[in-house]
Formats: structure tokens, sequence, C-alpha cells
């Protein structure tokens, strides 16, 4: 099996060529390494190899590895769905949220951010096409939800995020959908440099459609073996 080095390599070469494709500098987009269900060892291989933006899905073992690598120059991102219950965690542990989809949550996290670390990066989750069992706030509802989430302190609003649907073609159409909701927000004069979209098997449709973070856990750690805790 290839090296988690030489995995990283060949997705920022992808990256690289999407975004040239797209007329893009390569720079304009982000890897986040998805390290969900792997170990630390697995992070420190992809560090050691010049991979810096890390995501975790689950409180539990992200906050553990966090813990663990004790690396001041890893910056953690939290993707998972997220409980009223953890978010004083995330709050203290993370840098980034990618998964804020309703007030209450947003209010939590700014009221437990500690007053010694930074603002809290967030993006707003976007339900883009309406699937009744995703997480994520309604387009319709997302404006306001925005308004009130850049008006909190300890935090900062940077943009917007979607899982969409694993086919192509409702994938792009949700990409599009999602880049066009965030310059609604733009001209509504909210400073958003954010698009969390695209995933190891539609990251440079994503890139295509304007994504500045795409977050990739197979192509870069392997096929995941079954998530032992939620
Ligand atoms: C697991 C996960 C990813 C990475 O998925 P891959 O297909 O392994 O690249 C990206 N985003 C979220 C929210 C995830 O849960």
């Amino acid at each position: 099996m290839p090296s988690i080095s030489s995995r990283l390599q060949a997705v920022n070469a992808r990256i690289a060529a999407a975004a040239r494709a797209a007329g893009r500098a390569p720079q304009a987009v982000r890897l986040l390494a998805v390290s969900k269900t792997w170990p630390a060892a697995s992070v420190r291989a992809a560090a050691q190899a010049g991979q810096r933006a890390f995501g975790e899905n689950y409180v539990q073992e992200g906050v553990a590895k966090i813990a663990e690598l004790a690396d001041p120059g890893l910056e953690w991102h939290f993707i998972g769905p997220l409980q009223g219950n953890k978010t004083r965690q995330v709050a203290e542990n993370f840098a980034w949220v990618h998964t804020v989809d309703r007030l209450k949550i947003a209010q939590r996290l700014a009221a437990q951010r500690p007053a010694h670390l930074p603002p809290l990066n967030v993006c707003l989750q976007v339900n883009v096409a309406g699937e009744a069992t995703k997480s994520g706030c309604a387009p319709a509802d997302l404006a306001a939800l925005a308004g009130a989430v850049a008006a909190l302190p300890r935090l900062q609003l940077r943009g917007l995020m979607c899982i969409p649907a694993a086919d192509a073609t409702a994938a792009r159409a949700a990409f599009a959908a999602l880049r066009q909701l965030a310059d609604e927000l733009q001209s509504a004069a909210l400073p958003l440099d954010t698009l969390s979209m695209g995933m190891s098997d539609d990251l440079e449709i994503a890139i295509a459609e304007g994504a500045s973070i795409v977050r990739v856990g197979s192509a870069i750690f392997g096929a995941r073996p079954p998530a032992s805790q939620t």
C-alpha cells in the first residue's frame, strides 16, 4: 500500500491540477486531512509530510488525539455532527468548526470559547438539497442564522459547508448552490472567505465550483475501519 506521504502528495497534485483547470491559484484551496478513525500515528505521519490541518468527526476521539499529539503547529477542525452537550470540548480544543447549523449551538460555542484562545472559526453547514435525513440549516433560514452568528463574540464566521449526496451530478448542483448562497451573504455585507466542500471522490468538482477547503480522508489515509464511537 502506498505511504501516507505519497498519498498526500497525490492529493495535493489533484488539488493543484483542479485549481489550474478552473483558472484558480492552487494556494486558493486548502487541504483538510480528515483523520477520523485513524490513530495519532497516522496524523503524525501526515504532519511529517507537511500537512497542518486535520479534521475530526467525533468529539471524544478528536480531543484525545489532539492531546496525544500535543503539537501546537497543527490546526484542528471539527467536522462532525455537534450536540449541545459536546460544545464545550469543541470550543476548548479546536480552531475551526464546520458544522454549526443552529443558533443555540453557536451561542454555546461563543460562551464557552476560552478568552486566551483566538476566536473560533465557524462555517455554517447548509442542507442545500433539502434532504430530510441530513443535518444542516435550510437555505431559507441561512441569512438569519449567518447574521446572528456573525454578531456573536469569540466566533469568527468564515463561510459555508455542505455534505452532498455521493452522486456526481447532485454533488455539482449542491456545490454550485452553496457558492450561490455564499455570494448572496457576501452581498449582504458578511465577509465570508470559506467554502468547505468536496471530499476524496469529488474534490475536483468542488474546486471547479469554488471550494476553498476540501475535506479529504480516505484518499490520504486509506479506507476507513468501521467507526468505533459517535
Ligand atoms: C469522513 C468525512 C470526510 C472525508 O471523506 P472521504 O470520502 O474519506 O474523503 C469529509 N467530510 C466529512 C464531513 C466527513 O465526515
